[in-house]
């Protein structure tokens, strides 16, 4: 579904974040000064590392007093949609916002969200669940071109969002002014991730989380936007957010797991054989082949620490980034993600008011490729299938049986996404939707 609508929408008349983040605060609770926590990879191809980072930058361009800006139409804070797959309750939407783009830059800004977002959705499941997700561009216009740190530690780039090699004395960690970024993500629709792009070649990236609280979404991830190996940083962060999973790497010299037994899905305290027979966690993807390479079972290493905590396999993509692969049990707490925040199932009839028997009853289905059976719709009345409908998206209710009369009843639509990449029977309830229409004569 992507590239489908390229309408430009003007910053001004698009409406306020989604009611979802209602309880978001107005203003972050991070001034400057604070400090938040970061994730990035040293080395391209290696595994990552955490530390701590200023929410704001020094090298942000200061906001411009309005009465001082130049009448001149500005494409700053123009939000393009590079991918509508559906209303925005119904899907994740994505935010990818450019720094270090002039004004003459904003064509190759569009082009390099497009690229990066082709790029994540190669890789599994990102590629089977893209129509799941909507992606909105926020053209964020820079002083100048490039970031700060690109070529050289010292060269200094007076950008929208201050977006910065070297950040924590690290070349390979860019940093970003996270309040300025917040003020063109809410430009979008809506926002459940945010990627910003830097206007750079060099190799670098990071990934915030765990913002919900402050910025009304769950992630940042930052990456260069010439350099092919930085898309691996935001499918790698946007895992986190979406399948809050844990890092599959450790540290040398962190020692034993204190306990207790983690959240995440993809880390344990167990080893396979109390796994299998507690049939926990990832007991029911043991023994597979892994596209990872290898087999599913239980590797001591994981969550940071080095003794008493198994990761699923040997490697993965949330343990380094020489392989573009999530492992089996990675990929499905991710579909249990992207279905905790979307739904593959929205009605085209309002379904607040009452309709009569003769009403054509239509819904539509996200566009997904997972596998033959793919997503299963069924209908009914009262409860009860109407099972000449299967896989029906328009309807008649008299033709499914809704009798004559004054009794109303109703009339359900129920889908569940049959993917084998879900063993959980919790995952395929996540993944099941229903709308319900009252039905009168
Ligand atoms: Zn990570």
């Amino acid at each position: 579904m992507r590239r489908t609508v390229m309408a430009v929408v003007l910053a001004l008349s698009v409406a306020l974040p989604a009611a979802g983040v209602a309880g978001a605060v107005d203003a972050p609770a991070s001034g400057s000064g604070s400090y938040v926590g970061v994730e990035y990879f040293p080395e391209p191809d290696g595994e990552g590392a955490r530390t701590s980072v200023p929410v704001n930058s020094p090298h942000a361009q200061p906001e411009t007093p309005a009465r001082h800006r130049t009448p001149v139409a500005s494409e700053d804070g123009e939000v393009v949609p590079l991918a509508e797959t559906g209303p925005t309750a119904d899907r994740l939407d994505v935010t990818i916002v450019g720094d270090g783009y002039t004004a003459a830059e904003q064509e190759d800004f569009l082009q390099d969200a497009r690229t990066k977002w082709d790029e994540v959705t190669d890789i599994e499941p990102y590629r089977s669940y893209e129509g799941l997700f909507n992606v909105w561009a926020v053209k964020a216009v820079s002083e100048e071109s490039g970031v700060t740190g690109d070529p050289g530690r010292d060269d200094v780039r007076n950008t929208a969002l201050g977006s910065y090699f070297w950040c924590s004395a690290t070349e390979r960690l860019i940093c970003v002014d996270l309040d300025k970024t917040k003020s063109y993500a809410d430009k979008a629709p809506a926002t459940d991730l945010v990627i910003v792009i830097s206007h750079s070649a060099k190799y670098g990236g990071a990934g915030y989380s765990g913002l919900a609280a402050d910025y009304g979404y769950d992630g940042v991830s930052t990456l260069s936007s010439d350099n092919a190996q930085s898309t691996l940083i935001a499918a790698h962060e946007m895992a986190h957010s979406i399948g809050l999973l844990a890092d599959e790497y450790q540290y040398a010299g962190y020692g034993d797991h204190p306990g207790p037994e983690p959240a995440y899905p993809n880390a344990s305290m167990l080893t396979a054989d109390r796994m299998a027979a507690q049939r926990a966690k990832w007991a029911s993807w043991l023994g597979e082949a892994d596209p990872s390479g290898g087999t599913v079972g239980t590797f001591e290493g994981a969550d940071y620490y080095e003794y008493g905590v198994y990761r699923p396999t040997r490697n993965s993509l949330m343990r380094a980034l020489n392989t573009d692969e999530f492992n089996l049990p990675g990929r499905e707490a991710m579909i249990a993600g992207f279905y905790r925040s979307a739904n593959a199932l929205t009605p085209l009839v309002d379904t607040t008011v009452t309709v009569s028997r003769f009403t054509p009853l239509s819904v539509e289905l996200a566009d997904l490729d997972t596998g033959l059976a793919g997503i299963r719709l069924r209908w009914y009345v009262d409860g009860r299938e109407a099972r000449q409908a299967r896989g029906m998206t328009t309807v008649l209710p008299a033709t499914l049986g809704v009798p004559a009369g004054r009794r109303a009843h109703r009339v359900t639509a129920t889908v569940v996404d049959t993917t084998s990449a879900v063993r959980s029977p919790v995952v395929r309830d996540l993944t099941s939707n229903s709308v319900t229409w009252t039905v009168t004569r």
